[in-house]
């Protein structure tokens, strides 16, 4: 999971201009009715997302007893979602901010769609506030959209309130009873960490599959490396090997040190068994 600025984007400011263009004025006059909710809700969101208890907040059907569920969604869907909308520019912005384009909860796939973090079905009040739209990919999208976590070590990551790169959490550990070698991921307890945050992440990491998607690159990595491996291994044995990986996990690291490839690199370099030829 990756860190990214909360948007500084005023979640009312943000409705206002959505519903601004409805030509239907007795649906717009309605909705604008619901701006002390829509206040109210952000700063609820804002509140749990920052104490990890998003999952206190309830699920509703309702905005308030004259705007349904289904007309806040469509504030969404036709006032942010779709091309040329006054809401369209906030939601490019919000797309984009991913370092490559990367989604920040996979950290590894392409952006292509906003995800509420709490589902705009379940809570409409929150559809267009800021704080619950999050880029993200198609998979992590639709990896969440059954959940419902009932406590806090259930909830998943959210990319604006939770900032954990700079601890070592994500390892992976070479399978020496494999040929060719395979790694396998796992998450850690760095020192400081609570078991809430410590379970949170383990939650995330197995709802997206972090495990098996990293498993996968590795995999294909292992195979990327072999001959070169062998060259090296020939010229100056497991030395020269477990120097080489090294100078990669470092350089891997310099850029994120709980990517795939920081943990690959530095479980091979560890390895006296990769080292001394398993990776052959
Ligand atoms: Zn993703």
């Amino acid at each position: 999971m990756r860190h990214l600025p909360k948007p500084l984007d005023n979640p009312l400011e943000v409705f206002l201009t959505c519903i601004a263009s409805f030509t239907n004025y007795e649906l717009r006059n309605r909705l604008i009715a619901c701006s002390q909710i829509i206040i109210d809700a952000s700063i609820e969101f804002d509140h749990h997302a920052s104490n990890s208890t998003l999952h206190q907040i309830a699920s509703h059907t309702h905005v308030n007893g004259n705007v349904t569920s289904a007309e806040m969604v469509k504030v969404y869907t036709q006032k942010m979602a779709r091309k040329a909308t006054p809401g369209r520019t906030l939601y490019n912005r919000l797309k984009a901010q991913p370092r490559h384009g990367r989604c920040p909860l996979c950290a590894q796939r392409e952006v292509t769609t906003l995800d509420h973090h709490l589902n705009k079905a379940d809570f409409p009040v929150l559809a267009v506030t800021p704080y619950n739209l999050v880029p993200s990919c198609q998979d992590c999208n639709k990896a969440k959209l059954a959940y419902h976590p009932n406590k806090s070590e259930e909830e998943t990551l959210h990319p604006y309130y939770d900032k954990i790169e700079n601890d070592l959490w994500l390892e992976a550990i070479v399978d020496e009873t494999l040929t060719p070698a395979a790694v396998i991921y796992q998450v850690v307890k760095p020192e400081g960490w609570n078991d809430i945050l410590y379970n949170r992440v383990k939650n995330h990491f197995n709802l997206f599959g972090l495990g098996n998607l990293y498993g996968s690159h590795a995999a294909e990595e292992l195979d990327n490396l072999r001959l070169l491996l062998i060259r090296l291994y020939n010229i100056g044995g497991a030395a020269a090997v477990r120097d080489h990986l090294k100078e990669r996990k470092m350089s891997a690291r310099e850029v994120y040190i709980n990517s795939w490839q920081s943990a690959l690199y530095n479980a091979l370099e560890v390895s006296d068994w990769y080292c001394n030829g398993g990776f052959k």
